[in-house]
């Protein structure tokens, strides 16, 4: 076998790193703290309502390249709902619905095509979207240095209808956050990747749980391949003359190897080395500010006759509410708040019961097939810190994934890989990890 490499952390940046090393030869151990992996891509059984839940829908892109070949890799053939095309359904507060459907194989000319059609807009909104061709064809990404993407916008003289029936919706499912708290240049870097190819920026809805998307089949592509070491928890990450020496087990072992990758989330890593030593390594390190994800999931006493059906892979984003994006599944319907801390003037005054009856009331209001329709069982589950805030100059918060302690390189979805807080970022750097291992 060859050299032996520890990962810190089992979530996707960690998974990613542990299957690409083993693809390379190494010989791979993962210590994840808690009793499972997956981190923040789970899914549990919830005893109340005897549905499997995910801690939260999550919503791929054709773009997410790594994350597709990283699956061929764990050998799952993934159940994912993806299109040709970008078709999204809108919902307005008096059940009005807006349908966006971008057909085509050229994505400019069929993104394009998708504005000429979608009903919300005038004359004037579609004739000020032909700005935006100049920002994919010249290299625009200088000019954004820390610009939000709120300015982008304006600059870009885009109406206050094209903010609120397409801008916004689409910053909050790919960025958790309204557009002035992101970063204008991150925002360009997905923008361009989803133009590169004619099915980069369709929406993909998985059709299974994310634990039997991701992690099932991890756990399976280890069986006699990695070390899994699940409720194994790494005290400290102990550095000498810029090496890693070892490992500090919360349990008291130690455990050393040749080379090590963190995979632990921004609010874990700096807990990892003492102060001196994160000092002299990471002096620059600034955390990230968290932004939570809200989900409320309804179990109505039946669903709507042909309902699940009725929306593009049961997915519809919701104009000027509370939430911005439901989707239906057989037996609930699961609706998600983004960021409402940041967004939501009254929110930290809110207890859980009057979240859960605000969506209530939205989804009765925004889909009227739901009036008369009693739900069995309301649950809430927040993440608190589930992706991080996308804000402008977050340099110091995005390290690279080499550093000068020569053995060590660091994934998650919070470091220096150009991209946003997503299972794509999570898996890209773990990825990049392991290429700068091999490559070493
Ligand atoms: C509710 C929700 C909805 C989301 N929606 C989307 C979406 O629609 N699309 C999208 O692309 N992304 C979405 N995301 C973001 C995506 O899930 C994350 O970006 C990604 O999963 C992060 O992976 P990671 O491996 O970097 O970090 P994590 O998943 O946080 O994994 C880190 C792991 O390290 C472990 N760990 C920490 N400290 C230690 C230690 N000392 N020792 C050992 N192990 C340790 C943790 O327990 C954890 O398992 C969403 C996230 C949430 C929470």
């Amino acid at each position: 076998m060859g050299k032996t490499v520890s990962i810190i952390g089992g979530g996707l940046a960690g998974i990613s790193a542990a299957v690409y090393l083993r693809e390379s030869g190494y010989d791979v151990r993962l210590f994840e703290s808690t009793s499972k992996i997956g981190g923040r891509t789970f899914s549990y059984y919830d005893a109340e309502t005897g549905l499997t839940l995910d801690n939260g829908q999550h919503i791929l892109a054709g773009w997410y390249e790594n994350t597709f070949e990283l699956l061929e890799k764990m050998n799952k053939t993934p159940d994912l709902n993806m299109s040709q095309n970008l078709h999204v359904f809108f919902k307005e507060k008096n059940g009005n619905e807006l349908e966006f459907f971008a057909k085509g194989d050229e994505p400019f000319l069929s993104i394009a095509k998708g504005f000429m059609n979608y009903p919300p807009l005038t004359y004037k909104d579609k004739f000020k979207l032909l700005r935006l061709r100049e920002m994919i064809e010249i290299d625009f990404s200088e000019r954004l240095k820390g610009k939000k993407l709120s300015w982008l916008l304006d600059y870009l003289k885009q109406t206050d209808n094209l903010k609120k029936y397409f801008w916004e919706p689409f910053a909050f499912a790919v960025f958790n956050a309204p557009p002035e708290y992101i970063d204008a240049e991150l925002f360009y870097n997905v923008l361009v990747k989803a133009f590169e190819y004619p099915t980069a920026f369709s929406l993909v809805v998985p059709g299974e749980s994310l634990s039997e998307l991701f992690c099932v089949p991890f756990v399976k592509y280890s069986e006699g391949k990695i070390g899994l070491n699940l409720s194994s928890k790494v005290e400290q990450i102990e550095i000498e003359a810029n090496q890693v020496k070892g490992l500090k087990m919360e349990n008291g072992d130690y455990i050393t190897s040749d080379y090590y990758v963190s995979a632990v989330p921004f609010y874990n890593f700096e807990r990892l080395f003492t102060e001196d030593s994160f000092t002299a390594h990471f002096g620059n390190y600034k955390e990230l500010k968290p932004a939570s994800i809200l989900s409320v999931f309804l179990v109505p006493e039946k669903m709507p006759d042909g309902f699940n059906n009725k929306y593009y892979f049961g997915m519809a984003g919701i104009i000027d509410g509370f939430s911005q994006w439901v989707f239906f599944k057989d037996e609930y319907v699961s609706v998600i708040v983004s960021a409402p801390e940041y967004t939501i003037a009254e929110y930290e005054g809110m207890t859980k019961e009057t979240v859960c009856e605000m969506v209530e009331k939205e989804i009765r209001n925004y889909f009227p097939e739901f009036k008369n329709i009693k739900f069995k069982k309301i649950k809430y589950f927040r993440e608190k810190r589930a992706t991080f805030l996308p804000v402008t100059n977050n340099a110091a918060s995005r390290i690279d994934s080499a550093c000068n302690v020569s053995n060590l390189f660091i994934a998650g979805d919070w470091t220096n890989t150009g991209l946003p807080s997503t299972v794509e970022g999570a898996v890209t750097s773990g990825r990049k990890c392991a290429e700068l291992i091999s490559g070493s």
